[in-house]
């Protein structure tokens, strides 16, 4: 063991959570076995695991630890059944993740087909057969959804209402460093959506990227697309991209296309980073899922990857994310399943199972 230890909140939350988030502390306990590193591991409670102990989804311990961690690993929180008892403002879901997300203006939502999955995506196998390995980074806290003015008003005739996308330079400059980093850490291509033939925020989004692009990242190759035709591309040519950068809007609609390619919900993990005063946010894109909650059937991958996503982005540990990646490829080639991947054929295997597969396969990389 060396160096301090990382400090990381977790939050399990409710449903499912609780089960992938226990297979995604399994690794990083692995991870420490084998790299060495040291995690300060401390729960917290969220969501209505929390309303249930303090009457409250986001509890003031619950932020204190998180503003005094270094990451959080975040599991899902929600339960449809019991929405009612609240009105929507005080439910588990604006609670707990926007109070957690605020500042964190980067998110990040890779979408990996493993070819070993090819037949669980809904593309055709011949299109997929290389593979998918596409990172969607989304800014987070600009644009159409937070622009003002914003709101309805009377007019003649029934109402009006106006929404404004706005983009400043330096908001754009941070988001597109995010993007030029994690290529390097990839495969050093950086494709910019938007949608610059008719949106003045595009047009200046499009100087940015390239001025950025040019002065500081000159070895990483930047390429542009509208976002109608990136929408069509994922789809017919997914294996061609590698980082997809994009504004708030856009991002929120082309991470959700993408997250149908990896074949089940169960398999993406995301994260939430900002310029440092917030504490980064990792979670598994997917919710509580009621319906196969204490199953023990829920993928936990989406939450193992979650993990070496916090591993790099959070602390810098690329051998172990890559590590943790590669254990979990070569689970799926070994065969075993989780039950909504059945479609990919295989050994079926419960929640921690595949926990333990995929842990008994996280090892140093010993290539030369
Ligand atoms: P969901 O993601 O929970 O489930 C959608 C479907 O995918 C379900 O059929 C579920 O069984 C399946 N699924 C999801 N994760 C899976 C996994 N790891 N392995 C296997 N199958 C998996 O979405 P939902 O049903 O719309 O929402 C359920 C609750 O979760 C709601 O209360 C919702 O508000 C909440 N929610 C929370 C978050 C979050 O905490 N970030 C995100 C989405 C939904």
């Amino acid at each position: 063991m060396s160096g301090t230890a990382s400090k990381i909140a977790v939050l399990p939350g409710d449903g499912i959570g609780v089960e992938v988030i226990a297979e995604g502390v399994r690794i990083l306990r692995r991870v420490e076995e084998i790299f060495g590193h040291r995690f300060d591991i401390q729960d917290g409670l969220v969501g209505w695991a929390a309303i249930d102990a303090t009457g409250t989804a986001l509890p003031e311990a619950t932020v204190n630890l998180c503003r005094d961690s270094d990451a959080i690993f975040f599991g899902a929180v929600g339960d449809p059944a019991r929405d009612s008892s609240l009105p929507p403002r005080e439910r588990p879901e604006p609670v707990a993740l926007l109070g957690l997300r605020k500042g964190l203006y980067a998110n990040l939502r890779p979408a990996v087909l493993s070819p070993h999955l090819a037949s669980a995506c809904p593309l055709r196998p011949e299109i997929v057969a290389g593979g998918i390995d596409i990172l969607i980074i989304r800014e987070l806290t600009g644009g159409l959804y937070y622009g003002l003015p914003k709101g309805r008003t009377p007019c003649e005739g029934g109402e009006r209402a106006v929404d404004t996308m706005t983009y400043s330079t330096p908001e754009i400059e941070r988001i597109a460093r995010v993007a030029f980093d994690s290529a390097r850490l990839r495969r050093n291509r950086v494709c910019s959506v938007d949608k610059a033939n008719i949106l003045a925020c595009s047009q200046l989004w499009r100087e940015v990227v390239i001025r950025i692009g040019k002065d500081e990242y000159p070895d990483v190759a930047l390429s542009h697309m509208y976002v109608d035709n990136a929408a069509m591309q994922m789809i017919r040519n997914s294996g061609e991209f590698d980082v997809i950068l994009t504004e708030n809007t856009f991002g929120d609609i082309l991470s959700d296309e993408a997250s149908m390619l990896a074949g089940s919900m169960g398999m993406l993990p995301s994260a939430c980073l900002g310029d440092g005063s917030a504490t980064p946010f990792f979670e598994p894109i997917h919710g509580s899922a009621p319906d196969i909650t204490g199953k023990q059937i829920a993928n936990p991958i989406a939450s193992i990857l979650t993990a070496a996503m916090m591993l790099r982005y959070a602390f810098g540990f690329n051998d172990a994310a890559a590590a943790i990646e590669r254990a979990v490829d070569e689970t799926l080639a070994a065969g075993y399943r989780t039950s909504d991947l059945a479609r990919a054929g295989g050994t079926q295997v419960g929640t921690s199972e595949m926990g333990r597969q995929i842990e008994s396969r996280v090892r140093r990389d010993e290539t030369p």
